[in-house]
């Protein structure tokens, strides 16, 4: 196989073989930009070359035949001794791994040709500090000495000339620097810096490879999921030199404004210097738009190319670029990285030009960018230096009281008081202060700590890992870069950065949620562009989608804000949330009940309540499918804690007084109904089987608001859901009661009240046994969170933090399986659910109302699956919504 290419020979699309660096070289080369020329070693060589250790068979000569080719066309020969050709050895795997494998620069310099080089140039200067350059990066890439041994002869040498920078070395001094690091790799190695241009060569060729392996890169593609088994292409390049003088330089570009997204050139740009001291921050770069002043020629080209290059990849590019005394070289581009708002605005500002089809406008942007955009931010005119920096491990912003414990987090809140967590790092203990406070912020752990995974768990601001903070617990304070912030004391936490402020900054709601709020509709303000940007999607999204988007919502106010957003209704309204408040008592006297008649009373007195309920919802919601659940959870959630009841009772009697009455009867009921597992006992569709009227109450309230919207010439469109359904046989005794309960009240009423009933598929039996469910049930729902529980056996409200951090660090699971859908396990019983339900009945409606119909990554699962729609959290809405719609492209 042919393991080398010549970039006249490779493209754009063949960067499997030739890593993104070398395909786009290639590109370039094609589009009849300025590149050096140069060959690419394919990522199979290095394949090969790290699984036997040895180069693949016939590499060299392969090597060695292109080389000459550009040996002839550049007149000189590698390392000539009067006028030498050098190169560049590149790294360049497949997906950009910025910074994390080696380069080797000036290969073919030696004790001779670096005279050739200094007549040739007509500057000594610049030849000793090209072969300075490639002592130093030899040294430590390709013989493993210390790179700091290098830097810090450097510097010892700047100091004793009082040079600033290195810019202030002159010839001689360089000359001095080389001698020393070439005594500093004998001493260090053992062996001599090699004079042999084609050793020099081979040997950083395989530095390359094996920089595959390197600890930088191996943990950059663990954190970012590139595959281990790839390899890098090596690209050996033509060397052009931005370090010849004045007229000289090497800078950065980008295409647009990665942060906004606006149009015109952005980047950075380094007279006098190689393209590695840009990065690598040795002098300061100035702004690009000042080489307009410095070399206005290379300017207007080094724009017409990066126009030519955008125009070319239909998308933000990247670029490297090198000033050779007033000549241009692009030596590098790559479709650029962006934040979330400049990805909406560039994908919709290409889509109107006609650029990129509105399809592939989609595929540019996703979910979790839309999410970003929809929190509120720190006012970017008010962020200053922060106090400390960590990792950005749960968006948005938030203000409030350092707190240092949990206990005093919750105290705090209690009082009306926002805090911030600040821990060393959090353990399961610290929950309750983790749920008080508005963020949580800790000096030690990952992405995968435990503070981390619960506060992205509960959509809380985090950053972790702040490693500049001193957290002393006892002493109630931390300190950071000098300053000592004090418990109580005001700091500002940047989820979204990653960065801590002292004091309050301002926050700015985010336009984007303006927008939402507003109903689509244009605001009055003048837009910012992100949003019309957001908007043009949103408009493709939802023409093209073929999934429904519904909101959980259980209240008026939340079904009208679901509907702003987008909700085509609501996919799951609880019930149990209308039993709780100023309620509970008749929910006690239900539950307390000693005879049909005190039941019968509670039931009816309830009974009004719920309909009220029902009707604003169904207004709210006119004209959309409203799914109501009749009540899950078990009763003992309605009751006061059994702990607290015992000792009030007891305190009584230590008083020698009796205790209330309503006290001990509540006790009593409490023991009667404690479980051990209260997940997996009474509830759901057992209590309506157990609890007499219970079904009769909740379906009497829908049917009758449903009569009263009719009559107010409404449209209401309930359903009615049961959940925690195992067998058919539990549906169809309920079911039985709905449908005889909804023909009493058409009777009564006058009006229809016929309701679609159907079931939620949350337990593993009843996936199993879809087809049966089926015969009672015009509609299935996924409980993706109890199915995600029963199916794996975990409980939610414990495993996330007891044991979720060790699994994710351990690599059990990538993501938490009550984040995004478990394929393998619980979807394979959704899917089981889908074929089989539909077997049954053809035209079975099926959503899913789980915390995962909001998760992007499990939107595209259930649109594969076939479901009809998903249905999440309001402000999940217009993420889903955009995920169908990049589902179905
Ligand atoms: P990375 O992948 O880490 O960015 P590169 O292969 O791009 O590494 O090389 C680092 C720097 O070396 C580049 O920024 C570029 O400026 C410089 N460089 C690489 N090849 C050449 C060359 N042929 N001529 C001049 N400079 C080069
Ligand atoms: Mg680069
Ligand atoms: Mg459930």
């Amino acid at each position: 196989a042919r393991h080398v290419y010549d970039f006249t020979e490779g493209g754009r699309e063949m960067a499997g073989q030739l890593g993104g660096k070398g395909a786009n070289l290639a590109e370039m080369t094609r589009m009849g930009l300025p590149v050096p020329p140069g060959l690419t070693i394919t990522t199979e060589a290095c394949r090969t070359f790290l699984a036997t250790g040895e180069e693949p068979e016939g590499l060299s000569q392969e090597v060695a035949r292109h080389l000459a080719v550009l040996e002839k066309a550049s007149g000189r020969r590698l390392g000539q001794p009067n006028d030498p050709l050098l190169l560049s050895v590149r790294s360049g795997a497949r997906f950009s791994m910025p910074g994390m494998m080696e380069t080797i620069l000036d290969i073919g310099l030696n004790d001779q040709s670096v005279g050739g080089l200094a007549k040739v140039s007509r500057q000594d200067r610049f030849a000793w500090d090209s072969y300075r350059r490639l002592v130093q990066m030899f040294g430590s890439t390709v013989m493993g000495v210390d790179g700091r041994l290098f830097e810090d002869a450097l510097a010892r040498l700047k100091e004793s000339r009082h040079a600033p920078d290195d810019l202030h070395l002159d010839a001689t001094d360089l000359a001095e620097l080389v001698d020393t690091y070439q005594k500093l790799i004998r001493r260090e190695t053992g062996e001599e810096f090699p004079q042999h241009p084609t050793e020099q060569l081979h040997r950083a060729i395989r530095a390359v490879f094996e920089s595959w392996n390197g600890e930088r890169a191996r943990i950059y593609r663990l954190r970012e999921h590139i595959p281990d088994d790839l390899g890098t292409a090596v690209n050996v390049q033509t060397m052009v030199f931005g370090n010849l003088g004045p007229d000289s330089g090497s800078g950065v570009a980008f295409t647009r404004d990665p942060a906004t997204g606006r149009p015109g050139m952005y980047g950075d740009y380094l007279p006098n210097a190689q393209g590695e001291d840009v990065v690598a921050g040795i002098r300061n770069a100035v702004p690009l738009n000042e080489l307009e002043s410095l070399d206005p020629y290379s300017y207007r080209q080094l724009r017409d190319h990066l126009r030519t290059l955008e125009a070319h990849y239909r998308d933000l590019c990247d670029t490297e670029f090198t000033i050779e005394r007033g000549k241009l070289w692009m030596l590098q581009t790559r479709i650029g990285k962006r934040t979330a708002e400049a990805a909406f605005t560039i994908a919709a500002e290409l889509m109107d030009q006609d650029l990129i089809t509105p399809d592939e406008a989609l595929a540019r942007v996703n979910g979790d960018g839309l999410a970003r955009l929809m929190f509120p931010r720190f006012d970017t005119t008010a962020v200053g230096t922060p106090l400390a920096r960590g990792i950005p491990a749960s968006p948005g912003a938030a203000v409030g009281a350092a707190v240092f414990d949990s206990a005093e987090a919750v105290r705090r809140a209690a009082a009306g008081e926002k805090v911030v967590l600040v821990r060393q790092e959090t353990a399961p203990q610290d929950l309750p202060g983790m749920v008080a406070a508005q963020a949580v912020l800790t000096s030690r752990g990952g992405k995968t700590s435990h503070a981390a995974v619960v506060a992205r768990g509960m959509g809380k601001v985090c950053v972790c890992g702040a490693e500049e903070l001193t957290v002393n617990p006892e002493a109630r304070q931390f300190t950071a870069n000098g300053t000592t912030v004090t418990e109580g004391s005001v700091i500002s936490v940047d989820g979204s950065a990653g960065a801590v402020h002292l004091g309050a900054l301002p926050l700015v709601d985010s336009a984007v949620m303006k927008h939402f709020e507003a109903a689509g509709r244009r605001p009055d303000e003048p837009a910012q562009q992100v949003v019309g940007a957001v908007d043009r999607m949103m408009t493709h999204a939802d023409s093209v989608r073929r999934l429904g988007v519904r909101a959980n919502a259980d209240t008026p106010e939340d079904a009208a804000r679901a509907r702003r957003f987008g909700a085509e209704g609501i996919g799951l309204c609880r019930t149990e949330h209308m039993f709780l408040g100023e309620r509970h008592h008749l929910v006690e006297a239900m539950i307390l009940a000693r005879t049909d008649t005190e039941r019968d009373r509670a039931l009816k007195a309830l009974l009004p309540l719920q309909r009220e309920d029902f009707v604003g919802i169904l207004a709210a919601m006119d004209g959309l499918p409203v799914t109501i659940r009749l009540l899950d959870p078990p009763l003992h959630e309605f009751l006061p804690d059994r702990t607290e009841l015992a000792v009030r009772i007891a305190a009584a009697e230590a008083h020698g007084d009796t205790p209330d009455a309503h006290d001990t009867a509540l006790l009593a009921a409490v023991n009667r109904m404690h479980e051990e597992n209260p997940m997996l006992g009474l509830r759901g569709v057992r209590l309506g089987l157990v609890v007499p009227g219970l079904v009769t109450m909740q379906v009497r309230a829908i049917a009758e608001a449903v009569a009263e919207r009719r009559r107010a010439d409404g449209d209401p469109h309930a359903e009615i859901m049961v959940p925690l359904v195992d067998t058919v046989e539990e549906l169809r005794i309920v079911r039985a009661e709905v449908e005889r309960v909804l023909a009493e009240v058409a009777e009564a009423t006058g009006m229809p009240v016929d309701c679609p009933v159907g079931t939620m598929i949350e337990l593993p039996r009843a996936a199993l046994t879809a087809g049966r469910i089926a015969q009672e049930a015009a509609f299935f729902s996924f409980g993706t969170n109890d199915l995600t529980q029963t199916t794996w056996g975990f409980s939610r409200d414990d495993v996330e933090a007891a044991f979720f951090p060790a699994y994710l660090e351990q690599g059990i699971f990538k993501v938490s399986p009550f984040e995004t859908i478990d394929r393998e396990g619980v979807g394979r019983l959704v899917e089981i659910a889908v074929t089989e339900g539909r077997a049954t009945r053809p035209d079975l409606k099926i959503g899913v109302c789980g915390e995962h119909g909001g998760d992007p990554e499990s939107v595209h699962f259930f649109h594969g699956a076939g479901l009809d729609y998903v249905s999440c959290s309001p402000f999940r809405v217009p993420v889903a919504r955009l995920e169908a719609g990049r589902a179905a492209r």
